[in-house]
């Protein structure tokens, strides 16, 4: 099992988790400290989620208007049916314009499509500009978070990074370090052919393209190079401005509980003729990469998904071991759902199974995607593929003849606790390896099951709540004397 020894390597890693949580815990912080301060925010969710699933059900008109806009700016459409055409796009556009270099803002579909390595097998140089992005690009990992791409890693860890890569040699000081990435990244603006950047929203009104960032990255990238490529999945479309306005701000109050990024750049096509400065030639890939195939299915909504990644912050899985356990570009909740669908069940399947399914992350999805419910159907999807093999196929239909029955379930209960108590001998607990429950029982004593069911326990507390006290009679006057 693949995921497993992911996971088995990264619960090692102490910092690593400690640094999860602390991030995560800020970032649930910061959404609910401004979800407090507007009153009217479930208002908005409500807004949001009509928005999102109203244009996906009319994705092909508004990629239409969408496509149609774009090239009346200007800008060069292209459309990619899965990873590869992707990459043969972009190789294409860097060959026809003798790009050697680019500079990237982040971008989590370049993510799916490999693309870092793909160009820098054909020799063109890579830069990524965000700073997460780019202290993982130096640590050749893929990011664990889709708005922290590096929240797991220290600064000692950093220094060591900026030492082997760029001979840093100051401190661990954030200030300092932050202040040397800088530096290397406004060098690599000035150096890059191409901007590659990501795409937030598209607006199909306007064919414009929305990219959000706190850094600043995203104007260098979209205005240095010579030539731009946005690369957005199928799904990113905003119909109107007017609809764009509630999506941006819920995407912020979900990811970290910002009102507003810093940068809100939207760029609608090259530069015009009579204009000095800008980006020459614009493009825009639109990939499909097995997101239509949710398309009209029960999934349909988990397209509506605006990659603010609360969903990760509040998920008591990924709180403990980080994204990269997950061993997809898309983590967390939204990441089990997506990963499956879109990118394959074979490797993906498992996923769906990094839940406690406590609905956390339905709740703090700013659009109100039904991710716990996505994630059974998907465990269902898992086990009609037939992997599960006929031993846990039997335990389950046992399971669920045993649950379906009163009488059953009773006899079962009696049978757990007689059971433990012999394999117990005498001790008030059962310290053995437990077969199926190896790694639980590995660092934990089982407890006993209680003689008494907790129905029997509740009757009873029922029984001597109705009981008299000595001394009280039962319809007493004298409580019918203090009423009056
Ligand atoms: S599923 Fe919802 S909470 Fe998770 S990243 Fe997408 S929009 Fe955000």
């Amino acid at each position: 099992m693949k995921i497993n020894t992911a996971i088995h390597q990264l619960m090692k890693n102490d910092f690593l988790r400690k640094s999860v949580r602390n991030v995560t815990g800020n970032l649930r912080n910061g959404r609910l400290d401004n979800i407090a301060l507007n009153p009217d925010y479930e208002q908005l969710r409500t807004q949001g989620q009509e928005i999102r699933t109203r244009t996906i059900e009319q994705l092909d008109v508004h990629l239409r208007e969408l496509v149609k806009n774009f090239k009346a700016n200007g800008v060069k459409v292209i459309f990619a049916k899965d990873a590869a055409e992707v990459v043969d796009q972009v190789l294409h556009i860097a060959k026809e314009h003798d790009a050697k270099s680019v500079a990237k803002s982040k971008s989590m579909v370049s993510e799916e499509v490999h693309l870092n390595h793909h160009l820098k097998e054909h020799g063109i140089e890579v830069f990524e500009t965000d700073l997460g992005e780019f202290i993982i690009q130096l640590a050749d990992e893929p990011p664990s978070h889709i708005v922290m791409p590096s929240l797991h890693k220290s600064r000692e860890e950093i220094q060591q990074l900026f030492r082997d890569h760029h001979n840093y040699d100051l401190t661990t000081d954030s200030d300092e370090l932050v202040a040397f990435a800088r530096k290397i990244l406004r060098e690599s603006f000035m150096r890059a052919d191409i901007g590659i950047t990501g795409c937030n929203f598209a607006v199909a009104e306007s064919g414009t393209v929305v990219i959000l960032t706190n850094e600043g990255n995203g104007r260098f990238v979209t205005t240095l190079p010579r030539v731009q490529i946005s690369i957005m999945g199928m799904e990113r479309i905003v119909p109107t401005l007017e609809e764009l306005d509630p999506l941006l701000t819920l995407l912020t109050t979900g990811a970290n509980g910002q009102r507003s990024t810093m940068y809100i750049n939207m760029i609608n096509g090259p530069k015009l003729s009579e204009e000095n400065d800008g980006v020459e030639d614009v493009y825009v890939i639109i990939v499909d990469n097995g997101r239509s195939k949710l398309l009209g299915t029960k999934f349909q909504e988990a397209l509506n998904c605006i990659r603010c990644g609360a969903c990760l912050n509040v998920c008591p899985v990924f709180s403990q071991v980080g994204g990269h356990a997950y061993e997809s570009p898309y983590s967390g909740p939204i990441g089990a759902v997506i990963s499956p669908l879109i990118l394959g069940m074979e490797q993906h399947g498992e996923l769906s199974y990094a839940s406690s399914l406590c609905g956390a992350c339905d709740e703090a999805c700013p659009v109100k995607i039904p991710l716990h419910h996505f994630l059974l159907d998907i465990r269902e999807l898992d086990v009609q593929s037939g992997k599960h093999g006929r031993i846990e196929a039997l335990a389950f239909r046992i399971w669920a003849a045993t649950f379906s029955s009163f009488g059953m379930y009773k006899s079962s209960q009696k049978a757990a606790y007689w059971g433990v108590k012999l394999l117990a001998m005498g001790k008030d607990n059962l310290s053995m390896r437990l077969p199926g429950l190896k790694n639980w029982t590995n660092t934990r004593n089982f407890p006993l099951f209680s003689r008494r069911t907790f129905l029997q326990q509740y009757k009873q507390s029922k029984k001597t709540e109705q009981k008299p006290k000595p001394g009280v009679k039962a319809n007493s006057d004298s409580v019918r004397g203090e009423n009056l």
